[in-house]
């Protein structure tokens, strides 16, 4: 075990909520999410994805945050996903490693195809600062409500 590379939570700079949904009465609950989330948390949300795209197999919204929203934000999806999937992943420097190997689940997991099986336009690298790249920062484009119960 000595040889085991110990991770600090340091490297975690976000975190993203991959919430799926298939089909329109789920669709229906993913918005609804979208508005609640709204009005508690300070986060990044953007148009939900309606199709699925590289390693991700239904549509989904993706919901960004700092670590400071993670720990009433995660135990809130937790009651209120439904049948929903959802991926929380942290994001560090490894895009692949963060959606399936350091990832937890809420809900049915969902199976991913495998990295080199995508095109590569699609791949996951597994190291943004190898590539030049770094990981986009979150855009807060929330303001919850101070009345909000979480
Ligand atoms: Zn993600």
């Amino acid at each position: 075990m000595t040889d085991m590379l110990c991770r600090s939570i340091q490297e975690i700079e976000n975190y993203h909520a991959h919430i799926y949904f298939d089909g329109v009465t789920e669709r229906e609950h993913m918005l609804w999410l979208r508005d609640q989330l709204a009005q508690r948390f300070s986060v990044q949300l953007v148009d939900p994805i309606e199709q699925p795209v590289g390693m991700h197999p239904r549509p989904m919204l993706v919901v960004a945050f700092m670590p400071d929203q993670f720990s009433r934000l995660v135990p809130w999806l937790m009651l209120n996903r439904q049948e929903l999937s959802v991926l929380i992943h942290p994001n560090t420097d490894n895009p692949l490693a963060d959606h399936v190997s350091q990832a937890a689940w809420l809900g049915t997991p969902l199976l991913f195809p495998p990295n080199d099986q995508l095109p590569e336009g699609w791949r996951q690298p597994t190291s943004l600062k190898a590539l030049g790249r770094a990981q986009p920062a979150v855009l807060v484009n929330t303001q919850p409500l101070a009345s909000a119960v979480i």
